[in-house]
């Protein structure tokens, strides 16, 4: 912790009090800190602990997927509509042979432990 005195009054801050306390004058020692912060804690991670979770389950959309992928059922669940649709029908059109995407997809994402929703939230 660092004392910083205030140019403008004299009073003495540390470096934990953004701005003066009597004059408003801003702390330069707060604002580099914070400045370090920043830059050291990856937009990535700084995101996982804002808890940007999904409250829905990666495992649940990955065994959807794998059992009912020729539907799209696992991809419904995730919220990717586009996609469900997609192997819905060409499902349909090749009379089943299609489903294998689907079950290729539930194991791609019972792996992938980065695996966003249609929000771009990770389910756990
Ligand atoms: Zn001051």
């Amino acid at each position: 912790m660092n004392n910083y005195e205030c140019p403008n009054c004299g009073n003495v801050m540390n470096d934990t009090e953004e701005k003066c306390r009597y004059c408003g004058t801003t702390n330069p020692t707060y604002s580099l800190v914070n400045k370090m912060i920043k830059h050291v804690v990856p937009v990535e991670s700084s995101n996982q602990n804002s808890g940007v979770y999904s409250s829905k389950s990666r495992i649940a959309c990955g065994l959807l997927q794998l059992f009912f992928g020729g539907l799209g059922i696992g991809r419904f669940y995730s919220g990717h509509t586009g996609v469900a649709v997609a192997q819905l029908l060409l499902t349909i059109f090749t009379c089943g042979f299609a489903g294998i995407w689907g079950f290729i997809d539930g194991i791609l994402i019972l792996v992938n432990t980065k695996f966003t929703d249609s929000e771009g939230k990770i389910m756990k």
